[in-house]
């Protein structure tokens, strides 16, 4: 048997990618007896047959599954933003951070087109990294970045999120030389208008990893959270766990509270904080409205 993971799924074939080379196989009919799906992300057994076919067998356990797009076991997702054309827009870049580690996958941060910065990008990456993320710095036109970038989804299933126009099928193409992605947004586009289903394929990178060719977190509103789970999403925040005069402190009206300290002193990021508290204000006006 050959152990490998499902990078596409198309009219009942699957193709099983095992690190070195794609097996075309068919399932079993038995998974659809038991009502087991085979997702794109999946790790499995194949049976292997002529040529570089073979039969899945066994679908491994799955660690997660993701909706929009239908992965399974993905590890992070890189947010990608542009520092001009579009500019940025941190609330937005909060919001997919929120989103993102609401269903427990890791965010990178990635800021492309620094050919068209004039320096803001220093500032901008400071205040992630402070925050405890990955934030890498990229050109897809002079080619910086991309070694770093591409390193970090070694060995890992990425899918990619970001606004329309930052650069996002650019990047892929150019970390994974020999996909042909549309770039332009035309492709975006076409989906869009069209309703013929898109099926997202994991796209392997040389050296190891595959990144989703779809991207993924289209929709921005809060997750379903409750309040008191928020300041585990910010690393900042958990890493003064236990400070606060209060146990259970939501680091927002309560006195002697080590976070409102660390905004005061500079050591957490005010903008930072001020989403914190911005999210925290939403979330609990949706629990007021609902309850
Ligand atoms: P997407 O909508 O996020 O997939 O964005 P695209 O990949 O279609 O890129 C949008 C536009 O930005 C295209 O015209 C690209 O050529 C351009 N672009 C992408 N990356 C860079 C970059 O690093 N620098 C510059 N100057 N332009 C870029
Ligand atoms: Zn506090």
């Amino acid at each position: 048997m050959v152990e490998g993971t499902v990078i596409k799924a198309y009219s009942g074939f699957y193709y099983v990618y095992d690190g070195q080379e794609v097996w075309s196989c068919r399932s079993r009919g038995l998974f659809r007896h038991i009502g087991q799906n085979v997702l794109v992300g999946d790790r499995v057994l194949v049976r292997p047959g002529n040529k570089g076919t073979g039969t899945v067998e066994k679908v491994l356990p799955r660690r997660s599954e993701l909706v929009r797009p239908a992965v399974a076991n993905v590890d992070q997702a890189v947010i990608i933003f542009a520092l001009k054309e579009p500019d940025p827009n941190p609330g937005l870049l909060e919001r997919f951070l929120l989103i993102i580690g609401a269903k427990g996958i890791e965010s990178l941060i990635c800021f492309n087109k620094i050919d068209l910065g004039r320096g803001e990008e220093v500032e901008l990456a400071g205040r992630y990294r402070s925050a405890g993320y990955r934030v890498f710095l990229t050109s897809a036109v002079t080619g910086a970045g991309l070694d770093d970038l591409r390193a970090s989804l070694q060995e890992r299933i990425s899918v990619v999120a970001g606004p329309s126009g930052v650069g996002k099928s650019t990047l892929l193409n150019a970390i994974s030389p020999g996909l042909s992605l549309k770039t332009g947004g035309i492709s975006v586009k076409l989906r869009q208008g069209k309703h013929t289903t898109r099926h997202v394929e994991l796209l392997p990178l040389p050296g190891g990893g595959l990144v989703a060719d779809t991207p993924g977190f289209s929709s921005l509103d809060l997750p379903d959270l409750k309040p008191g789970d928020l300041p585990a999403l910010f690393q900042e925040i958990i890493a003064l766990e236990g400070g606060c005069r209060f146990n259970g402190c939501m680091h927002h009206k309560e006195p002697d509270c080590v976070v409102k300290e660390a905004v005061e002193k500079g050591e957490i990021d005010g903008f930072r904080y001020r989403q914190y508290i911005e999210f925290l204000e939403e979330l609990l006006e949706k629990r007021r409205r609902y309850h």
